[in-house]
């Protein structure tokens, strides 16, 4: 059956995210073939929404937030490829480990989908995931602001609608801090990845610089007892005022290193993520200076980067 609203490219890769099974087109939505499912995903300007409708608390706060970032910080004219610096330090990073250029690229928790559409300029075929409609409307018309061609889809990363053994190389930017479960949502990377496919995130590093997070936007230390108490704070004291990113945690690289190896990764690779910070806050730039250099030494690092391979 040929449809004009979703590339069969795209429907070739997608399963329900509820029962896992295959996905027929029709009209404006995707049908589950699954009998005892028959769940129906609409699909909005070519892009399938695949969220699962009850969701956790910890997604339902991130998502709320993220809309509210996507609405007022983040628009198309801001973008500026050629100048992001820290999207300069990813590339070169990701382009380090690609190994499959021709499989599918993966940025899960996409936003504007400023590394997709970079590696889409070099022939590589990306798919964008976010659980924001109004983030992936902005990387739609990044896409074609930059005349490229890109697949988006509106889902959960970690129950994401596509099938097993999908993709050659997955990316996530500060995503899976966003989890309660993240062992969940790591095992979701493994499973969505081709055997001897390559993923690259960064998350927030546990050093000390997780105090000013923590201060600044209500992250939460990943340490047993400490988590508690500062969920405790920042959910039920404070009402989520203060987490701007939503729910939002810091690792230690051995939590992280377990985290992955348990999903079923054979190789997994932790180290600092140098990249630049904007501290827009900040207006002198000897202050500026000085806490990049702070910034650069171990007990502060902001961001680890978790290279592994399935
Ligand atoms: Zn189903």
């Amino acid at each position: 059956m040929r449809n004009d609203v979703i590339e069969q490219e795209l429907l070739d890769i997608l399963e329900c995210p509820l029962c896992a099974k295959a996905l027929v087109a029709d009209k404006n939505e995707l049908i589950c073939v699954n009998d005892e499912c028959r769940h129906r995903f609409s699909i909005i300007d070519g892009i399938p929404i695949m969220m699962p409708e009850y969701l956790k608390d910890d997604l339902r706060i991130s998502q709320e937030k993220w809309d509210e970032e996507y609405t007022t910080y983040h628009q198309l004219q801001q973008i500026d490829l050629a100048s992001d610096l820290e999207l300069k330090d990813t590339l070169i990073e990701i382009k380090k480990s690609i190994k499959d250029r021709k499989g599918f690229f993966l940025e899960a928790g996409c936003g504007p989908s400023k590394v997709s559409c970079s590696m889409s300029k070099e022939g590589t075929r990306t798919v964008g995931l976010d659980f924001s409609l109004k983030a992936l409307r902005i990387s739609k018309a990044l896409f074609e602001r930059e005349g490229v061609k890109g697949h988006f889809v509106c889902g959960d990363i970690s129950k994401m609608p596509f099938k097993k053994n999908t993709f050659s190389f997955i990316y996530t930017g500060g995503v899976i801090e966003h989890f309660k479960d993240t062992q969940f949502a790591v095992d979701e990377l493994w499973r969505c990845l081709k055997s001897e496919g390559i993923t690259w995130n960064t998350v927030p590093y546990l050093s000390l610089s997780v105090i000013y997070r923590v201060l600044l936007w209500g992250n939460i230390p990943d340490i047993p007892l400490i988590k508690q108490v500062v969920e405790f704070i920042e959910i039920t004291l404070l009402k989520k005022k203060f987490m701007r990113f939503g729910y939002e945690k810091s690792f230690t690289q051995m939590k992280m290193e377990k985290i992955f190896r348990k999903s079923g990764f054979t190789m997994v690779n932790i180290g600092f993520f140098k990249t630049y910070y904007p501290l827009a806050w900040v207006k002198s730039v000897f202050l500026k200076n000085l806490l990049t250099k702070i910034a650069d030494t171990r007990l502060f690092w902001p961001m680890i980067y978790i290279l592994a391979k399935k």
